[in-house]
């Protein structure tokens, strides 16, 4: 942006939000540099935060005015890239905007601002009955509106899907400033699905600011297991016969040695640190139906060939397990500087392969590389280690990174599972997409998106007025700067 518009644009802006919400200054907008994806940074030129829909309305009024870009931005937890500001532009952070607005126990709904953490819905509900059911990991941080836009998946979405299963409307501002209401708090509005299709869009469609979320009766019981094994192949052959006996567990998360190692450091929980893998697996339900189902799965898990198979026997114990698990990623830090967690998916009779080949690749590259999934889904997470200050080994992280998701690609599974193709992955859409698919995806933004203001050159390969042109970059995850 020139620095002339800048300045003008600002002086607008002043007149929409108050003098705290306007952000400019260098060491300001450093804060907004990147998102959870560290490998690229660019800076946006200014960050606003507003309070209201209708401060949202004027601000993206004025982007359209000055044909400025502008991003939306949640809490920055993306994993792909999804609030780089690429080129620069205006982001519109909506973190200040977190209320729960209204529940609706009886009919099983609430209204909540996009800004709004995504535990903090479940912790209100507390003693209610009810919960949200999306759990990402990141949910002692990221917003609703952030899980919307990537329509997020967690441990639980196994057996309770994922964001778009539990979104009935949503208020959204469109890039030309308009407001329209999508979806209702009925079950099937009639007319297109446009809230399922606002959902998963990575803000290139607009600015949510409203969410009608279904809310889930809490089950009556839980049991929660930790199974050890010797390998990672023993551990996805417990996950084949669970699902294969016609268990559906509410979650049946895997982490390898390298996790546990980190986590053990941190939590003291008394992992086993000379195991290959542990699963950590939920079944949820009535009590005379999981009783059973934990019956089962210890007897899998043994023909598996665990070594143990422990239960949480308290709920403290319940809790401390998936406070472990769900702070994987922060234990992280005891190992390296900088991490950079991989999203792709395979079929589940697929993971001995595709983590043989993580493994594989990591040593190739001379990158060492930790994991910790959703293994009941195929999602798989690599976490690439390295130190930011080395471009070499930034290099060698891209290359690997490269690696693994083509070769999810090619045993048949997708490259993102729950974190968007964000900046990242964008060079990867037309080798999982025909041409034509592609083109239908660009016109639906057009639609949405005229003037491609709205989160420009995210998720599809540019889009122009004609089709589709690729982005040329050094390496995928690299035109912050263009
Ligand atoms: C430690 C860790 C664990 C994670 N675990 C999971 C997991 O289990 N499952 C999972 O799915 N993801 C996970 N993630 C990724 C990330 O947390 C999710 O993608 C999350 O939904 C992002 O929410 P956010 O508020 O941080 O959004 P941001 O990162 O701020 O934004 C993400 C995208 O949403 C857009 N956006 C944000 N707000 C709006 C809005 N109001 N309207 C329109 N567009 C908007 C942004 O432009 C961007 O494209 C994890 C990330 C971390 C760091």
């Amino acid at each position: 942006m020139s620095t002339v518009i800048q300045h003008e644009l600002i002086g607008r802006f002043r007149e929409v939000v108050d003098d705290d919400a306007l952000l400019h200054a260098p060491e300001e907008l450093f804060v907004y540099e990147c998102d959870g994806y560290v490998v690229e940074k660019k800076a946006p030129d200014v960050v606003l935060l507003p309070t209201s829909t209708e401060q949202v309305v004027r601000i993206v009024k004025l982007c359209h005015e000055f044909g400025v870009p502008f991003v939306p931005r949640g809490a920055g937890t993306s994993l792909a890239g999804g609030c780089l500001p690429v080129g620069g532009g205006v982001m519109i952070a909506l973190t200040r905007m977190h209320r729960i607005l209204d529940v609706y126990l009886r009919d099983r709904y609430a209204v909540v601002e996009p800004g709004l953490v995504n535990i903090h819905l479940t912790r209100h509900l507390k003693g209610t009955g009810y919960h949200y059911a999306p759990d990402p990991s990141s949910q002692g941080a990221c917003t609703i509106g952030g899980n919307v836009a990537t329509n997020s998946g967690g441990p639980h979405t196994l057996k309770y899907g994922v964001t778009v299963n539990h979104v009935l409307g949503l208020e959204v501002v469109l890039p030309d400033g308009s407001v329209a209401e999508l979806g209702g708090p009925a079950e099937d509005v009639p007319g297109y699905d446009l809230t399922g299709l606002f959902v998963g869009s990575e803000g290139t469609f607009g600015i949510v600011t409203k969410i009608i979320v279904r809310i889930t009766r809490d089950p009556a019981a839980y049991r929660t297991m930790l199974g050890v094994f010797e390998t990672v192949a023993d551990a996805t052959r417990a996950i084949s016969k669970i699902i294969g006996a016609g268990i559906v567990p509410a979650a049946l998360e895997m982490m390898d040695q390298g996790i546990i190692e980190a986590l053990e450091a941190a939590f003291h929980f008394g992992f086993p640190l000379d195991a290959g893998a542990v699963l950590l697996i939920e079944v949820d339900g009535l009590e005379v139906s999981v009783a059973d189902e934990a019956h089962q799965i210890v007897k899998l898990c043994e023909d598996a060939g665990a070594r143990e198979v422990r239960r949480a026997d308290s709920d403290t114990e319940r809790q401390l397990l998936w406070k472990c698990r769900k702070q994987a990623f922060g234990a992280i830090g005891r190992l390296s500087p900088s991490y950079c967690t991989q999203d792709g998916v395979v079929p589940r009779t697929k993971l001995p392969e595709i983590l043989d080949f993580i493994t594989e690749s990591g040593a190739r590259h001379n990158i060492r590389i930790v994991n910790v999934f959703h293994a009941g889904d195929g999602n798989i997470h690599p976490i690439l280690l390295f130190d930011e200050r080395d471009e070499d080994q930034i290099a060698r992280v891209m290359k690997a990174s490269d690696e693994i998701l083509g070769k999810c690609l090619e045993l048949g599974g997708s490259v993102t599972g729950e974190h968007g193709i964000g900046v990242e992955k964008i060079n990867f859409m037309d080798k999982l997409f025909q041409p034509n698919d592609l083109a239908v995806m660009a016109d639906v933004r057009m639609a949405f998106n005229p003037d491609g203001l709205c989160s420009p050159r995210k998720m599809l390969p540019t889009a122009g007025a004609c089709g589709m042109e690729s982005i040329e970059r050094s390496h995928p995850g690299k035109q912050a700067a263009s």
